[in-house]
């Protein structure tokens, strides 16, 4: 088992993490005190880049690249987004960081939009997490009392208010140019791109949007250097970051561990393993959207890229375990009725294709189905994959077609059964 490196969640076995006086006691607000005023902008952007931080709310893009697309000088006043809208299934972890750590996310908002000259960031949360709204409003009254938000912070001459706005709930706000639409007060529904946000954003300025566990690594590393940071995780993915486990293992919870970490251990060492040592049937490594695994490919290092080049992804870090008598055709149904929900509308193939798998699938799952509903999901899946707007056509389409792949026989028993083959010996 790798060591256990404690970065974001170092302090959360402490019942006042939350407060300022256990952030300052612990270390917190020194990279401020380190940076603000005197090291340049443009070399907290450079220290980002090397430190190999991705973006942690999907897609995984690094993020000091993400900031160096600001021109400079602005034209137009800079926003800093973050993404706390978390609507990913099976994602459950930057809730922890909001509510347990509040201070570590609001010291790596002001240190980012000092890099980005933002002198306003928004902290997006998703509607139903009104705890973590209440647990951000408390922290920054207190940062603003301490002298770490407001006018001329630590007399650096640097400025910054933070607000938390509240989302309705919308998986689709999740999108950053969906949250845009959504912070502007309209429908959270995504833009066509380009321009994209850090030329044409948020009331049209310039924007960055980030998720919150990104912002929240951002202190630590430029107290501890780029190197530092880098070396703890694996090649060209920086850091720890937190894994969301659930589905059918022991220790459901969120693990931080190095990037790169194999699935296996997650599953067997941290995770305590299969309820009742039964085999595991198969896992989604990086939220529901994210292409199914074999039990046969778990030896895969958790990061974005090694994910890829097995033909899945490490999305928002979500791990769901599915043991040896859970039903494919159920499991898929259940995400298809998700994504059909969450549909925003605007393009054909997403709001019909959706609609359609969904129907399908229950038709299947439900006895009904027949040989050519196998082949007309996987076409319905093809049709809706890469021409939308935005990716949650995908987010429905490649987990069809990895079921289809990895579990087609289960598919194929369905209907020749004219029942659910597995459902009787359904895990609990
Ligand atoms: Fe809306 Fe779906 Fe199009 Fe995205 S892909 S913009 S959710 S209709």
């Amino acid at each position: 088992m790798k060591k256990v490196i404690k970065i974001l969640t170092q302090n959360f076995d402490r019942d006042d993490s939350h407060t300022l006086e256990t952030y300052t006691k612990t270390g917190g607000y020194q990279a401020v005190r380190k940076v603000l005023g005197k090291i340049a902008p443009e070399s907290v952007i450079e220290e980002v880049k090397r430190s190999n931080l991705r973006g942690l709310g999907g897609a995984g893009f690094p993020t000091g690249m993400k900031w160096s697309f600001i021109s400079k000088p602005p034209k137009k006043p800079v926003y800093l987004l973050i993404n706390g809208d978390e609507g990913e299934p099976g994602t459950f972890k930057d809730r922890t960081i909001m509510t347990r750590d509040p201070h570590r996310l609001i010291e790596g908002v002001l240190l980012a939009s000092y890099a980005l000259g933002a002198h306003a960031a928004y902290i997006y949360v998703r509607g139903e997490f009104t705890f973590c709204m209440e647990a951000l409003g408390k922290a920054i009254e207190e940062a603003k009392e301490a002298g770490y938000l407001g006018k001329n912070i630590l007399k650096s001459g640097f400025d910054l208010d933070v607000y938390v706005h509240p989302g309705a709930g919308a998986y689709i706000c999740g999108e950053e140019t969906a949250l845009i639409e959504s912070l502007e007060g309209k429908p959270g529904r995504p833009r066509n791109k380009p321009p994209f946000p850090a030329v044409v954003g948020v009331f049209g300025c310039p924007t960055i949007v980030n998720n919150v566990e990104t912002i929240a690594h951002v202190p630590q590393i430029l107290l501890n250097g780029a190197d530092w940071f880098a070396k703890i995780g694996s090649d060209r993915n920086g850091g720890t970051r937190l894994f969301s486990v659930s589905g059918h293992v022991k220790r459901p919870g969120v693990y931080e561990l190095p990037m790169g970490t194999p699935l296996r251990e997650i599953l067997y060492e941290h995770a305590g393993g299969i309820i009742g040592d039964i085999p595991l049937k198969g896992v989604i490594p990086g939220g529901s959207s994210a292409p199914i695994l074999r039990p046969e490919e778990i030896d895969v290092g958790m990061d974005f890229d090694q994910l890829a080049k097995i033909g899945s992804m490490g999305g928002s870090g979500g791990i769901i375990a599915m043991a040896e008598g859970t039903c494919m055709v159920w499991a898929l149904h259940n995400l298809a009725r998700f994504y059909a929900h969450e549909s925003c509308g605007q393009c054909s193939p997403c709001r019909e294709g959706t609609g359609w798998a969904e129907k399908v699938l229950r038709r299947i799952e439900g006895g009904h189905g027949t040989a050519s509903d196998i082949e007309l999901l996987e076409k319905i899946a093809k049709g809706m994959s890469a021409r939308t707007i935005c990716p949650l056509a995908d987010a429905c389409a490649l987990p069809i077609l990895s079921y289809l792949q990895k579990y087609r026989d289960e598919f194929e028993a369905h209907v020749r059964e004219k029942r659910c083959p597995v459902r009787p010996k359904r895990a609990a």
